[in-house]
């Protein structure tokens, strides 16, 4: 067998940020050794289980599966603040503007905007 055909396994790519609090806030579905205090992976789409020292792909992604009323899962106590790994900050989410704010309350990312707009180089 060619091995030049053989289809490669998607690449990883290496998360940017992680919500504040852990998988199991959003009931994202724990690990299949039944452990559902996971964390973040430092993988996109990944949680990371502790015990099994493994990164995975959650059978279901709990509160992001289907479309999101923000206002009521505030309500509900749902928290969407964000770690930015990058820069090692919390980034707050403004239930006003339905953006990421910073610790000055700036602006960081619109969430209703259509496109990021391209950053001048
Ligand atoms: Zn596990």
């Amino acid at each position: 067998m060619n091995q030049a055909t053989a289809t490669p396994a998607p690449a990883l790519k290496l998360r940017t940020w992680c919500y504040a609090y852990p998988p199991r806030h959003y009931e994202i579905s724990g690990c299949s050794c039944g452990n559902h205090d996971t964390t973040w992976s430092e993988f996109e789409r990944h949680i990371w289980c502790q015990k099994c020292e493994k990164d995975f792909i959650p059978e279901h992604a709990g509160v992001f599966d289907g479309p999101i009323a923000i206002q009521t899962a505030a309500m509900l106590g749902l928290c969407f603040d964000r770690f930015n790994l990058q820069t090692q900050k919390l980034e707050r989410f403004d239930l006003d503007q339905l953006a990421y704010v910073n610790e000055q309350g700036k602006l960081i990312e619109d969430l209703t905007a259509p496109a990021p707009a391209a950053e001048p180089t």
